[in-house]
């Protein structure tokens, strides 16, 4: 019990980052891009034409740390939204890993990357064991470090070099030493590189999993308390509201939690332990430029930083039995942190602001 309240201390204390202007609180709907281009110009302008103008000349290398289903492929693509172009690409360990599986069903995409590795792996175990490992055919589920570092190098060569986020490495603590010299391992020693650290209390990760739906027909995400469709129905049997797929092709498809999902963080537990360990060393590492994001900001302090649309509302749901309706209710979201301080969740545009703010200076520029 004791080493359970431990653990679930808050372990990161990332300043609150200010994105309020006084005098210009007149809300956008961050939902919508168009909306939203004008919202990043609004709070950020200034920055993200320092970013436009250096990335003209230059790129960085930027490595995401933050426990799983922190936001962080979300983050980096709404980073490339607001600086626009295409000179920024987000790198997700996961998907490559993924990828390689469905690409393998292709002789030739097999071939060229067969022959990549066999110029570009270094490792112990031999080439065709670690792609055994790699296609789960091996009994060890961790895939050796050397064969992730040519994967992403194999990644990273199929396109023009461009600046990038890199989401999911390093993931445990024997890649730590790999990651500081990341750069110079993917061919990027001439520019500057930084780590980007996302702070999320753990409640708010549970609760965004346990609410989270998809529709059955298209899979498109949704979440029933925080990201809702435009209809919704009611089970009378269940006593349950559900949320029904707002792509006309579907049919007003019931969406369902995913299998797991209601279990919420205990399911990812061990991982979510991991990535925590990886952020904790890494902040103490010196030499590489450094950049927090926090998800999360107490109610007490929200008023003076942000403004109101800035917060990720909730829905509540009631049945009016006469009329046959359903209700909705918008309410701001209110998630006690780990050390129990009521907290709002800022959208992941407001995140972003802090991030694009931060660049810069991570930049040296
Ligand atoms: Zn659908």
């Amino acid at each position: 019990m004791v080493q359970r309240r431990k653990q679930m201390a808050k372990e990161f204390s990332f300043p609150v980052f200010k994105t309020k202007i006084e005098g210009l609180s007149q809300p956008f709907a961050l939902e919508d891009p168009v909306e939203r281009r004008k919202y990043f110009e609004l709070k950020a302008g200034k920055e993200i034409e320092k970013i436009r103008e250096y990335l003209e000349r230059g790129n960085f290398l930027a490595i995401l740390l933050g426990p799983k289903n922190s936001g962080k492929g979300t983050y980096s693509k709404l980073f490339a939204e607001a600086i626009g172009g295409d000179r920024i690409r987000h790198i997700s360990v996961g998907d490559i890993v993924r990828d390689v599986h469905a690409g393998f069903k292709d002789k030739k995409e097999e071939e060229k990357l067969a022959a990549f590795l066999r110029t570009r792996y270094r490792g112990a175990l031999p080439l065709n064991q670690a792609i055994d490992a790699l296609l789960g055919r091996s009994t060890s589920s961790l895939l050796p470090t050397e064969l992730i570092l040519a994967l992403i190098e194999y990644e990273i060569s199929k396109d023009e070099k461009k600046a990038i986020f890199v989401d999911g490495f390093p993931r445990s603590m024997d890649q730590i030493s790999y990651s500081i010299y990341f750069r110079e391992l993917m061919g990027y020693q001439d520019n500057p590189d930084f780590f980007v650290f996302i702070d999320v209390p753990e409640t708010i990760i549970g609760e965004r999993m346990k609410y989270r739906v998809v529709c059955p027909r298209c899979h498109a995400p949704r979440n029933l308390k925080l990201l809702r469709t435009k209809e919704i129905g009611y089970d009378k049997e269940k006593d349950e509201f559900y949320l029904m797929c707002d792509d006309p092709q579907c049919g007003h498809a019931r969406m369902s939690v995913k299998e797991g999902d209601d279990l919420g963080i205990e399911a990812i537990r061990e991982r979510i332990e991991a990535d925590k360990a990886v952020m904790q060393t890494l902040l103490k590492m010196e030499g590489v430029p450094k950049v927090y994001l926090r998800n999360a900001i107490p109610v007490a302090e929200a008023a003076q930083a942000v403004d109101a649309y800035e917060l990720t509302p909730s829905y509540e749901y009631t049945y009016d039995a006469r009329e046959g309706k359903v209700r909705v209710k918008e309410i701001p979201w209110v998630v006690p942190d780990e050390d129990g301080v009521p907290s709002y969740s800022l959208l992941p545009a407001t995140v972003v602001t802090g991030l694009i703010k931060q660049v810069p200076g991570a930049l040296g520029i």
